[in-house]
Order: C-alpha cells, then sequence, then structure tokens
C-alpha cells in the first residue's frame, strides 16, 4: 500500500477524517470514508502525471481506425441520457463540461440549443473548436468568471465527475453558471452498483486518472445545497466489440485481456461492429437548481 499519512486527510463531501485503505491504484491510496462512503485517491496523482494521460485520450478509444462507428455509438448512449431531460419548448445555452469528440454537443444542436464545451485533451479542444466554433470550446479547466452567472439553461456531465481534484467545488461554481431552475445531468461510475460489488478492484472504473468514486447517497449529499433531484436511474451505454477491444488493450495488460482482445478480433467485422446496450456500473443523476430568492 503507498504510504499515506492519513493523518490531515478528510473526506471533501462530509468532512470525516475516518477513513479507511482499501487497496492501491497506482501511487496513490483508495481510501474510503466511513461516514459517507465516498472513495478517493490519496495522495491525488500529481498534474504533471495527469496532464500526460490527457495529452491523447481518446485514442484509446480506437478513434483514428473506428471514427464513425465510435461517433454513432456514442451519440446514441448521448442520445438516451438526454431523453432524462424534460426540456422547456425555449431553447437557451448548453454546456456540455468534458465534451470529448462533440456527440453530446452536436445532438444538443440539433435539439435547438446555443451550445458550449469544455475539455481537457488537446486533441478533443481542436476537433471540437473546429464543429462547434473558436470561442464555444474551453481547453483546460473551467474559472468563475468563465461564464456570466446564470448563463445556462443545461450542463451535462457524462464521465467527467470522477476525473475531478475538487468535486463539491466544482459543482458550486456549476451552479452559479445555471440559470434558476436550469438542469444538470451527471452519469459517473457508481460504487453500489451490483458491477463494482462484484469486481471489487478489478472493476473496470478504477483507475489513476479517476479521482472520486461516488454513490447515490453521496452524490445527491454533495449537490443537495444547490439542487433539487429530479430523477435517478442506471443509464445504458451503446457499445460495440470493437471499442470494448480497445479500451481492453489500452487499459490492461495481462494474459486474460489479451485473451479477451483476441478473440475478439476473431470475430467477423460485423459483430464487431455491431451496436449493444450495456449496464457499466453507472448512475444517471438529473438535478434542478434551487431558485433564487
Ligand atoms: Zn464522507
Amino acid at each position: 500500500m503507498p504510504n499515506t499519512d492519513l493523518k490531515f486527510v478528510k473526506c471533501c463531501i462530509c468532512g470525516s477524517m475516518d477513513l479507511n485503505a482499501l487497496f492501491p491504484i497506482g501511487k496513490s491510496s483508495l481510501l474510503s470514508c466511513s461516514l459517507c462512503s465516498l472513495q478517493f485517491l490519496s495522495p491525488l496523482p500529481d498534474r504533471e502525471s495527469l496532464n500526460k494521460i490527457y495529452e491523447d485520450y481518446y485514442s484509446v478509444w480506437g478513434i483514428d481506425q473506428l471514427d464513425k462507428e465510435i461517433s454513432a455509438m456514442k451519440k446514441k448512449t448521448f442520445s438516451s441520457y438526454l431523453n432524462y431531460l424534460k426540456l422547456p419548448a425555449e431553447r437557451g445555452a448548453f454546456l456540455d463540461v468534458g465534451c470529448a469528440t462533440g456527440e453530446m454537443l452536436a445532438l444538443a444542436r440539433e435539439m435547438g440549443f446555443d451550445v458550449y464545451g469544455v475539455e481537457v485533451s488537446p486533441r478533443g479542444v481542436s476537433l471540437c473548436r473546429k464543429l462547434f466554433g473558436e470561442h464555444k470550446i474551453k481547453g483546460k479547466n473551467i474559472e468563475y468568471d468563465d461564464f456570466p452567472a446564470g448563463f445556462f439553461d443545461v450542463i451535462t456531465l457524462s464521465d467527467v465527475l470522477e476525473h475531478l481534484t475538487d468535486p463539491p467545488e466544482f459543482i458550486a461554481m456549476l451552479s452559479k453558471m445555471l440559470k434558476s431552475n436550469g438542469l444538470m445531468l451527471i452519469v459517473t461510475p457508481d460504487t453500489s452498483s451490483f458491477t463494482c460489488r462484484l469486481l471489487g478492484k478489478y472493476w473496470p472504473h478504477y483507475k489513476i486518472e479517476h479521482l472520486h468514486y461516488f454513490n447515490r447517497f453521496n452524490l445527491l449529499k454533495m449537490c443537495s445545497s444547490h439542487f433539487k433531484l429530479l430523477t435517478v436511474t442506471t443509464p445504458y451505454k451503446t457499445l460495440t466489440l470493437n471499442y470494448i477491444s480497445n479500451i481492453i488493450n489500452g487499459y490492461h495488460r495481462n494474459m486474460l485481456a489479451r485473451a479477451i482482445v483476441q478473440f475478439i478480433q476473431w470475430l467477423p467485422q460485423r459483430w464487431r461492429a455491431n451496436h449493444f446496450k450495456i449496464n457499466t456500473g453507472e448512475m444517471l443523476m438529473l438535478f434542478k437548481k434551487i431558485e433564487c430568492s
């Protein structure tokens, strides 16, 4: 277990210092808060290591070879997420945090929104700027003064919250940028999911760039001072075997992983490119900003 001095570490959601070390991830320990069950890495990986990971983050998906297949797959997933939004007839400004290769923004634009994105990977930033306009995409981090208070009608964070160094502070900032009654949609891994409980430390969501791991209880607790919960559900992702094979290849190098990849590669291409829906152990929560008095 990495050498973590727990004396000064506390849970960023409930403030408890009663923490249990679960197992190592990279050079950090995975800690669990005994009060709210938030899991997080300690110490957090340094900024340089994280920047290196994000340098060409989406190449592991196989976007160089499977551009159209992945784009269609992601659009199906995001379309199913956006179905949970109960939208007024008038569309306003829409922010996708972690807009990656732009599929969520493309769908929101088709729905009539004025779309903005934030993205950490340089390749994602450059691609999205070409698609949506230079000034619409913010590279790296987003700051309080990047957008006026009450600017957005909808903010989405799909597979983003777990990457943040200070999620409560980030959520507070997003709530300022949302209009009263504005919507925030979050999809993130769920530590109370069946797959997490079944796979333990082999759960695919455990990786060094995932710094915080939530469940339904502590995510609601974190957001409840700014938001009212509208919907909580288990979302399904649309995937292909080609995509899964690329992800396994990118993250896992053991014999079992290599055998799975070889098996997938042996299958006919039409099977490998076929879309299917799967529960990947995540949760979807839709929040409405509490009306300002
Ligand atoms: Zn806690």
